[in-house]
């Protein structure tokens, strides 16, 4: 588990278990501590909570799920009394998925997972006004992404709408992917951060929008490394099923 603070009020926690680093993302806010994602069970969250209440006491949390994926939602069975928010679509999904995703990949868990659902869902965006923390609806990488943005300090949530070296498709709507990644260039933020990447910039949101108009476009792709040419057949592959 690394910890690097971001700026005055974020924690970005990443984690190894999975051969690439995944990331749970920490606001601190005047009212609410805001937890994005929750990783691979309830067992690896109980370190994060355990760091946040030596760090900054405790305060009532609220938690954020980017996206249905069960890299990402796992521990939520440790906040079933908090607030956990996500896209009405994420919900679905994990009614839908959640229990068959848990038998396939369940030697992943990191303590007993209960497969445990957002309880407060939207369709277009939540503003904590007073903590400067915005939710909002960024189809991409999946069609249930959210992110979140942290407009005090100007730091980009992105789930997995960005990856290095270039963007998962899992959503057909590759429209809808780009004019998300169109408008993160436009957003007040200059620290980005995906799911499953470091710290980055505007530069990776450049990056990842190039590949995915090519693959709009069916021009040129350079396949630039082994790891390029993986995800591009992968996402070949789902694009055409
Ligand atoms: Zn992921």
């Amino acid at each position: 588990m690394n910890i690097k603070k971001i700026r005055n009020r974020g924690i970005l926690f990443t984690f190894h278990d999975l051969g690439i680093p995944t990331n749970v993302y920490i606001i601190q806010g005047d009212h609410y501590i805001y937890i994005v994602d929750t990783y691979l069970g309830p067992d690896i969250m109980k370190l994060v909570n355990q760091y946040i209440e030596d760090s900054f006491g405790s305060k009532p949390i609220i938690v954020i799920n980017t996206h249905s994926h069960w890299d990402h939602v796992w521990g939520n069975s440790l906040y079933s009394s908090s607030f956990i928010i996500a896209h009405e679509k994420c919900k679905k999904y994990m009614e839908q998925d959640g229990l068959k995703a848990l038998e396939k990949f369940e030697k992943y868990q990191k303590g007993q997972v209960t497969i445990t659902y957002p309880n407060l869902t939207f369709t277009d965006k939540i503003l904590f006004e007073e903590d400067s923390v915005l939710i909002y609806y960024t189809p991409g990488h999946t069609d249930d992404g959210i992110s979140v943005l942290d407009m005090k300090n100007r730091v980009l949530f992105a789930g997995d709408n960005l990856e290095r070296p270039i963007p998962y498709t899992m959503s057909k709507d590759l429209n809808q992917y780009m004019s998300t990644l169109e408008d993160y260039l436009k957003i007040d933020a200059d620290i980005i951060i995906g799911g499953h990447t470091d710290c980055e910039n505007k530069d990776l949101i450049r990056d990842n929008l190039d590949y995915v108009k090519k693959v709009i476009s069916g021009g040129i792709i350079e396949i630039k490394s082994k790891e390029f040419e993986e995800y591009h057949k992968a996402n070949l592959a789902w694009l055409n099923q």
